[in-house]
């Protein structure tokens, strides 16, 4: 299919898929007290069914084909619906796409068709730690991984934890990293690590209770004396730093995307409510400074999700890649959706705060600022990007 087909099929499949399963569900899942209540295996199951569980799997293994800027599409209209949702398939989206990319053909063999196949095979990637999370993004030149990975006959044996990881609790496949020579920092010392559910050694720990995107769980990763085969390293080893870096750059689009879908959920309740709502003699919208906040946050979403699309095209290769892009899109777009939705909340006056008037107004309040430090810390990822443009400025 071309990318136009592409675009027409999985944009309509995802709307549905938003309007029939998610939004019928959200908000209730949402309001359970305990984290793991609000995750829905019915929810991933319909995806499956419905082919979005592997949209980006390439057609020649049976999935659906799509790249980075479609996917970038997708993953915004699943998150007009709900946040958490478009997070649970926004990770299994990207590390498909690294599994394809950067894996022998004996892994993608073993691997794949457990993806293509199981109707709940969910992904996961565990980079953060307790003591090492901005550290490995910005990156700091003399951090190391406090998961080590030490090596014994055949392959290594992981010892440490992670936390805050997306999926967590519910994956069946994992991307981890851990650090292998411990002499050296985790730029030229970590390497990827690809680990089974189930393995010995190898558990989820603590769901963490989130104030917003709930319908994802996020979840520590405990290993201990956990053995994985040299067969399962990831690219190289000692070359984890650049699995991270090379096959993640559609990673911040899709970040950026999934908080677009917030903004864009918000910006449409604050429209509605702005013609229905009658104060000051007419509808809100009748007020030109109300009309003119509705004009504002319509132009920076616009503009937000032009950057995003932007870096997914560069994604993709069908642009040219800026390095910048693998960082400022997702904090330009989470700044931008944070201040539309605070707007939004605004315009809604009291009614926007209560979560008995039942609108939803709260809740895009509380998933908005997932995005400000999921997917790197918004300043962290300035720094990232204020790297860039110094070892640009020293090139000769
Ligand atoms: C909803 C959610 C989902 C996530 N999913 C995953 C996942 O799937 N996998 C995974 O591995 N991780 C995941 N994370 C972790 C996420 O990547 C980290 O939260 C993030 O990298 C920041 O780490 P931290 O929270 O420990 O903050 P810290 O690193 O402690 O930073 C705290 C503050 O200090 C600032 N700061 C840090 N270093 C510097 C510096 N050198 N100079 C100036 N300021 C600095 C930061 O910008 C931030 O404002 C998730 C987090 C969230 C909230």
């Amino acid at each position: 299919m071309t990318t136009e087909h592409l675009e027409k099929h999985w944009g309509e499949v995802a709307r549905r898929f938003g309007q029939e399963v998610v939004a019928p569900r959200s908000r209730d899942l949402d309001g359970q007290v305990d984290p793991e209540d609000s995750f829905s295996w019915d929810i991933v199951e319909e995806a499956s069914r419905r082919g979005l569980r592997t949209l980006t799997m390439s057609e020649d293994w049976g999935g659906g084909g799509a790249g980075c800027l479609v996917t970038a599409k997708v993953v915004e209209e699943i998150a007009r619906f709900d946040l958490g949702v478009s997070v649970v398939m926004a990770q299994t989206w990207k590390l498909i796409q690294t599994l394809e990319a950067a894996t022998t053909e004996d892994q993608r063999q073993r691997y794949l068709p457990i993806v293509r196949d199981d109707s709940r095979c969910l992904l996961a990637i565990g980079f953060t730690e307790p003591e090492v999370a901005s550290d490995y993004i910005a990156p700091y030149e003399r951090a190391s991984y406090r998961t080590r990975a030490e090596r014994v006959e055949g392959g290594w044996k992981l010892t440490g934890k992670k936390h805050f990881v997306s999926n967590a609790n519910r994956a069946t496949l994992y991307i981890v990293f851990a650090q292998t020579d411990p002499s050296k920092s985790l730029l030229d010392g970590s390497t990827a690590f690809l680990v089974r559910r189930g393995t010995s050694g190898f558990t989820s720990g603590h769901v963490h209770n989130k104030l917003g995107e709930r319908l994802a769980n996020n979840a520590e990763l405990v290993f201990d004396d956990c053995f994985v085969a040299d067969s399962d390293v990831l690219g190289e080893v000692n070359g984890g730093f650049g699995v991270q870096s090379r096959f993640f750059p559609a990673s911040n689009a899709y970040a950026a995307a999934s908080i677009l879908g917030v903004g864009q959920a918000a910006y449409e309740k604050a429209l509605l409510w702005a013609q229905t709502r009658v104060q000051g003699g007419g509808p809100l919208l009748s007020h030109d400074s109300v009309a003119i906040d509705l004009a504002q946050m319509r132009m920076e979403l616009e503009a937000a999700r032009t950057y995003v699309h932007r870096a997914a095209r560069g994604a993709d290769g069908t642009m040219a890649w800026v390095p910048t892009h693998g960082s400022l899109p997702k904090v330009f777009a989470s700044q931008v959706v944070w201040r539309v939705v605070t707007q939004a909340l605004e315009l809604h006056g009291g009614r926007g705060y209560m979560k008995d008037e039942n609108n939803g107004m709260e809740k895009l309040v509380r998933d908005a600022a997932a995005f400000l430090h999921s997917d790197g810390a918004n300043r962290t990822l300035l720094l990232k990007a204020a790297k860039v443009i110094r070892a640009e400025v020293a090139e000769p």
